[in-house]
């Protein structure tokens, strides 16, 4: 992921990892619920509404 995506998912990305990521909103068009699909590789939160997405290793998910 680039870096301005980092911060433009920053916020969802803490939520997520605090456990709270059941009532999060895109960060580009505001939809909820975002999709968060865990593997043992990666984690890939998305969303349905614009498509948007960010994938990567994120502390305490994987
Ligand atoms: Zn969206």
């Amino acid at each position: 992921m680039s870096e301005d995506d980092a911060v433009i998912w920053q916020d969802v990305l803490e939520e997520i990892l605090a456990g709270r990521g059941g009532a999060l909103a895109c960060p580009h068009c505001n939809h909820s619920p975002l999709k968060v699909d865990n593997t043992t590789e990666l984690t890939k939160i998305s969303c349905s509404g614009c498509e948007a997405f960010i994938q990567g290793r994120f502390g305490g998910l994987n």
